[in-house]
């Protein structure tokens, strides 16, 4: 994929937050995801790393004691808990799923352990820590994702086909931030069966009773 090809990019708050390590895992893991496939927003990350690297040498300039030098660093790392960001990974080979999200799954789709949430779509939820969660989803070409809204954050990046919803058309590395305001129906196009890694900090509010009911059984 191309970086024209790509027209729904991370928003610089999400970008910042990456960048200083505050991010719940769950939302690390898209942001790193869709940085691996996209020029600018790798080129804005960066511009954020090399501000908040900034920051952190002017805070080491000030007088510390040797101690205060050795917990901050201690600190710092304790608490850089992101993955990997695409300058230090390996190279990236060819696949569908991006380099950070194999990292998880341990493979490439062929590993995907998905298990069915009903009217075709899957989900696998991935391993992540904290207080969001991480899945990749498989809509076949032409169903939907049942109508809902949002009780916080969802991060939906594109790895494979394209959804519609009312907001828009996203195809391969476009990423939708969706929060309380939207209500949507994401459909995948006819064509192409779609996956997509989705990162949600609480439960989504569905607008029918049998999603409702399925979905403790869910964790979606
Ligand atoms: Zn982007
Ligand atoms: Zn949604």
């Amino acid at each position: 994929m191309t970086q024209d090809t790509i027209k729904h990019h991370l928003t610089d708050a999400l970008l910042m937050a990456y960048s200083a390590g505050s991010l719940p895992e769950a939302f690390s893991l898209a942001v790193a995801a869709h940085v691996s496939m996209c020029d600018e927003c790798r080129a804005r990350l960066g511009a954020f790393d090399t501000v908040g690297g900034s920051l952190m040498d002017s805070c080491e300039a000030e007088e510390m004691s040797a101690d205060s030098l050795a917990s901050t660093l201690k600190l710092i790392e304790l608490s850089d808990t992101r993955p990997l960001a695409p300058a230090d990974a390996a190279p990236i080979e060819e696949g569908v799923l991006p380099a950070p999200v194999r990292a998880y799954v341990g493979g490439d789709l062929e590993a995907v352990r998905w298990r069915s949430v009903g009217m075709g779509v899957k989900q696998a939820i991935l391993p992540t820590s904290g207080g969001a969660t991480a899945r990749l989803l498989y809509i076949p070409a032409g169903a939907a994702v049942p109508d809902h809204g949002h009780r916080g954050t969802e991060l939906t990046l594109v790895l494979k086909g394209a959804f519609e919803d009312k907001v828009d058309h996203f195809g391969p590395g476009d990423i939708e931030v969706a929060n309380e305001d939207l209500d949507h129906t994401p459909i995948a196009d006819i064509g192409e069966d779609c996956i997509c890694l989705a990162a949600t900090d609480a439960p989504l509010k569905f607008n029918s009773w049998l999603p409702r009911i399925a979905q403790p059984f869910l964790r979606i």
